[in-house]
């Protein structure tokens, strides 16, 4: 079957030719809000602080809606002359944003950032991992996961999908461009394997590219796994959080292993306050090159904004600024390490451009 747009990356602005791509990061986050935003904007920089008493002091989102004209304004502002930046100094014309719903702004948003900007927006649709019970505002069982998941088949969850790369989001013209999908430790929950299974028929039907959130040594192995058992091509699959996985040398072999079966390996959160902590990293990119598999890397910073204080603004879990941070401060540091100009074009250039086209 012949897929709609075979051969063009979906952007939230339409379907676009691949070889306009330039260098992409391919984790970020725009909006990452899993609290609603209430009338008095809580939930932005100037307003009150959450208490370690109350971290989460609004009802938490369960579907998405429209943003308000305030937060649009200081998304404009703030992430505009970024993205500005980071597409006339360094090439950047696309990043690829892993929000998932429901956590997502409202689709035109991406749109409104993605023509200010002239920066194209692949977009995510999926689900996120069920996060383990006690852990960050996972207080009670209801909020471990998106209560849609929780009730809906593994086909209502393709179809929600499919319909979302294919129809549009919310009754909009934006449409996603890839799919999200995590999980907690190594062995899945029941929960997690449904994602899993609906978004593999998912990948059948759009053949756009998946992604995932994987922060556990034996995670990679679980979501390829049940990835390659549902009939995904693994070529297709980007495992995401795994600089710890390659600068573990025990477990170099295992991703070794896995790229010989085509997965895609990223790694992300690059900090380099210290810079002298990637250079296992470094080492290991070279060996993964001369193993025959620089094809199969991928970098993200997974920076933006989000509301893991409680209060919408940038991501504070890394330096600033997003998506400068990795022109300004990361390859630098990374080229100081002896990353190499052909691994760097390889690993921002070279291979989003071919997995990000449809499939
Ligand atoms: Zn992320």
């Amino acid at each position: 079957m012949s897929k709609l747009h075979a051969g063009k990356v979906i952007t939230v602005c339409g379907p676009m030719d691949p070889a306009r791509l330039g260098r992409v990061l391919m984790h970020e986050h725009l909006h990452s809000d899993m609290c609603e935003e209430d009338p008095a904007n809580f939930g932005l920089p100037s307003a009150p602080r959450p208490t370690p008493e109350n971290p989460y002091p609004l009802p938490f989102r369960t579907e998405e809606k429209p943003m308000s004209p305030k937060r649009l304004q200081y998304l404009l502002d703030d992430a505009v002359p970024l993205l500005q930046q980071a597409k006339t100094e360094h090439g950047m014309n696309a990043y690829c944003d892993v929000t998932m719903p429901p956590w997502r702004a409202w689709p035109d948003v991406y749109a409104k950032i993605s023509r200010a900007s002239g920066v194209q927006i692949i977009l995510a649709t999926g689900f996120y991992r069920e996060i383990e019970l006690g852990k960050y505002w996972a207080k009670t069982p209801d909020l471990q996961i998106w209560p849609f998941v929780r009730k809906a088949s593994v086909e209502e969850l393709a179809d929600f999908c499919i319909r979302e790369i294919l129809e549009g989001i919310h009754g909009t013209e934006v449409h996603a461009g890839c799919l999200k999908l995590g999980t907690s430790l190594p062995s899945m929950t029941e929960l997690e394997k449904k994602t899993f299974r609906a978004a593999a028929r998912a990948w059948k039907q759009t053949g756009v590219h998946i992604t995932t959130h994987c922060t556990w040594l034996g995670s990679e192995t679980s979501q390829l796994t049940i990835l390659d058992n549902e009939g995904v091509d693994l070529r297709r699959v980007v495992i995401g959080h795994v600089a710890g996985h390659l600068m573990n040398p025990g477990y170099r072999n295992t991703i070794l292993s896995w790229m010989g079966r085509g997965a895609n390996f990223m790694p992300t959160n690059l900090n380099v306050t210290r810079p002298e902590h990637w250079r296992p990293l470094i080492e290991a990119i070279h060996q993964v090159f001369e193993a025959g598999h620089g094809d199969k890397l991928l970098f993200g910073m997974d920076h933006g904004y989000c509301t893991e204080t409680g209060v919408f603004e940038r991501v504070q879990f890394m330096p600033q600024p997003p998506w400068m941070y990795m022109f300004q401060n990361v390859l630098p540091a990374f080229r100081a390490l002896g990353l190499t100009a052909v691994e760097e074009q390889t690993i921002l250039c070279d291979n989003p451009r071919r997995i990000l086209p449809v499939q």
